[in-house]
């Protein structure tokens, strides 16, 4: 058995001579300073928080920069802690807390109390938004005319890539999207996302990809600061066009990065071509300006339609199973009259 130095109690339990009672005694056993200011974005109202940008309800982040500052005497363990917070005006938050913490096993209270006060400012992000900031330009452009409804799935595509990856790396935001002559500029913020999205539209499009470098400036410090153009060339064939491959006559039915597939105008079989032998394929007719012909009978592989210029019955081949409505797409091929599936 010891006694207490302090109270000459019996105990079994000291802290420097003293049993617990007298060793809290008047002492605090947890502080908290008189304020804390936690910074939020006025554009994004996200909050600084353990030097990170976060998205949190104000009072989750409030609780939490209080937390961050509460200090507890060295020889106590924290065992829970609760708190109250109380909106004092616009910017101004009360945090009281209440401590449970354990002294040599022996569990006492703690209270403590901060103004949590908000303060504005632009976090690095939008600050660089707001400023224009980017590091590469996307530019989006056709072998032949760049058609709105493409142009506009490509857009959706670049903006969904880059709000899934803003949403591990918040560097990563989209500066500009502008239309000029021939196609669109998009500035994003970062060259490793410019890279990553050229690809994925090459690999989606089979489109052609060229970068280039160019120095904008350089820091007091001596580093560097390039800026990276992506030209990103659409080829001028889509997936429904007719197109000639090594001579043959194709309808082309899918794009993707290891190739493309084409069925052939002539008996319909379908075949597939690597990536590196996509150059020669070539537009034969857009399906946008492919004419249609009326369709006098039909029966599984074959139709009767009007020819387009004399409105003879001819007889067209039609794939096997393939339904026919009442007008069919066709192709001229120097005078003959091909069927379009
Ligand atoms: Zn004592
Ligand atoms: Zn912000």
């Amino acid at each position: 058995m010891i006694f207490c130095v302090e109270c000459g109690k019996d105990t079994d339990k000291t802290v420097d001579g003293a049993c617990v009672e007298c060793f809290i005694k008047d002492k605090p056993l947890a502080k908290l300073p008189h304020h804390v200011d936690l910074q939020v974005c006025t554009n994004c109202e996200e909050f600084s928080l353990n030097k990170a940008w976060v998205e949190k309800e104000a009072a989750d982040a409030v609780e939490e920069a209080a937390l961050a500052k509460l200090s507890v005497i060295k020889e106590a363990r924290v065992l829970s802690v609760g708190t109250r917070i109380t909106r004092q005006d616009q910017k101004t938050y009360k945090v009281e807390l209440e401590a449970d913490l354990a002294i040599r096993d022996t569990e006492v209270r703690a209270e403590a109390s901060t103004l949590v006060r908000l303060k504005n400012t632009v976090c690095k992000r939008c600050s660089r938004q707001l400023g224009n900031y980017y590091e590469a330009i996307l530019q989006i452009r056709s072998d032949g005319a760049l058609e709105d409804s493409l142009r506009d799935e490509v857009v959706r595509r670049v903006r969904n890539e880059v709000e899934g990856q803003s949403k591990t790396d918040r560097r990563l935001f989209i500066t500009s999207v502008s239309e000029v002559t021939g196609g669109i500029d998009i500035k994003l913020s970062s060259i490793a996302l410019g890279k990553n999205i050229s690809r994925d539209l090459a690999d989606r499009y089979g489109a052609e990809t060229k970068e280039s470098f160019s120095l904008v400036g350089q820091a007091a410090d001596g580093s560097e600061t390039h800026r990276v153009t992506f030209l990103v060339r659409l080829p001028e064939h889509r997936v429904g066009d007719a197109v000639t491959f090594d001579g043959k006559l194709y309808k082309l039915t899918y794009v993707s990065k290891s190739g493309a597939k084409l069925m052939a105008l002539q008996g319909f079989k379908t075949i597939f071509v690597p990536r590196a032998d996509m150059v020669r394929v070539r537009v034969f007719k857009k399906r946008a300006e492919m004419g249609t012909a009326t369709v006098v009978f039909s029966k599984d592989g074959e139709a009767e339609i009007l020819h387009p210029v004399t409105y003879e019955t001819i007889i067209v081949v039609t794939p096997k199973g393939e339904e026919i409505g009442e007008t069919v797409r066709f192709v001229d091929v120097e005078g003959e009259i091909l069927y379009f599936p």
